[in-house]
């Protein structure tokens, strides 16, 4: 039996512009067990990034139940516990990598270990493994400005790992990247899927990076309308 790390039941979410309120979920529930990947497709609007924000502990929903390693969290998106959560159960990947850009490879992968405290000695051992498994420990003392766009995603990929995080999110990975780009970083994920069960969470509209996941589903006007 696999066990469920992410379970959301029902949830739904509006935005108010003045006096216009638009409902951008409308009842989206789904479930993530270890070691899975779920693509979401959808059209612009469709509702992707705010579940992603919700999923992520970024914004609280209005409505719905949230159970995180089978607990239920009625207080996932609200401080401070939103904060604990995204630091110690989540890893996020962007389009647009959000790397530092005035950081070397791999202290932009050992920062959220230096966040955290760790002692050197494992921080630097930990950060070569992890350079190791998404296929980048030769360029670890390069300037992250030195690397092509899908190496750069694989120093995201590594970095968002490196505290082992339970849930993995990425919002259109592959979104800025040629196809042997988006391929490195499918390989990434399919790794990180095989060497340390990551469980991930994927917003995408390129129907290749979808064909790799084990589940696909399809949002539309913020109601998940299907299993692709
Ligand atoms: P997707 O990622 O699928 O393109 P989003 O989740 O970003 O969709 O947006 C869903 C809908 O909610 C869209 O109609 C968008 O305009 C609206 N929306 C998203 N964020 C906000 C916001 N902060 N304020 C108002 N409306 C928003
Ligand atoms: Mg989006």
């Amino acid at each position: 039996m696999s066990e469920t790390i992410l379970k959301v039941n029902n949830i739904h979410k509006s935005y108010t512009t003045g006096k216009e309120s638009f409902e951008a979920l409308r009842g989206v529930s789904l479930s993530l067990e270890q070691g899975e990947m779920l693509a979401v497709m959808g059209s612009s609007g469709s509702g992707k990034s705010t579940l992603l924000h919700i999923l992520g502990a970024m914004d609280a929903a209005d409505e719905g139940e949230i159970r995180l390693n089978g607990e239920l969290r009625k207080d996932y998106g609200t401080e401070p516990a939103a904060t604990r959560i995204r630091a110690e159960q989540i890893g996020f990947i962007f389009q647009d990598f959000n790397l530092i850009q005035d950081l070397t490879v791999e202290e932009n992968v050992a920062l959220p270990l230096m966040l955290a405290g760790e002692k050197n000695r494992v921080i630097w051992e930990k950060t070569d493994q992890m350079l190791e498994k998404v296929g980048i420990l030769d360029k670890k003392k390069n300037a992250v400005t030195e690397l092509s766009g899908g190496q750069r995603q694989r120093v995201a990929i590594a970095r968002a790992l490196i505290t082992e995080p339970k849930l993995l999110l990425a919002d259109e990975p592959t979104g800025n990247l040629d196809s042997k780009s988006s391929t490195a970083v499918i390989e990434a994920f399919l790794n990180a899927k095989s060497q340390i069960k990551a469980t991930i969470f994927m917003v995408t509209h390129d129907a290749f990076a979808a064909s790799y996941a084990d589940k696909v589903i399809a949002l539309k006007d913020g109601i998940v309308f299907g299993e692709l």
